[in-house]
């Protein structure tokens, strides 16, 4: 799994948050691309940006 520009990660331990400035350009190689913080994956919290797209996102209330 590639990601794409524009998505955001959060860490679900601490609530640091990253976002995608430059798309990764790993080749699919076997196993998947993650983002760690305190020992976990990150957490996508938004999907990249497409095009088209109305914003329907109001944020999940937690
Ligand atoms: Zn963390
Ligand atoms: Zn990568």
């Amino acid at each position: 799994m590639q990601t794409q520009k524009g998505e955001r990660y959060a860490c679900e331990h601490c609530g640091a948050e990253i976002e995608i400035v430059k798309a990764c350009e790993c080749p699919p190689v076997p196993g998947k691309h993650s983002h760690l913080c305190c020992g976990e994956e990150m957490k996508k919290v938004r999907e990249a940006p497409t095009a088209g797209a109305s914003r329907a996102g109001a944020p999940p209330a937690s």
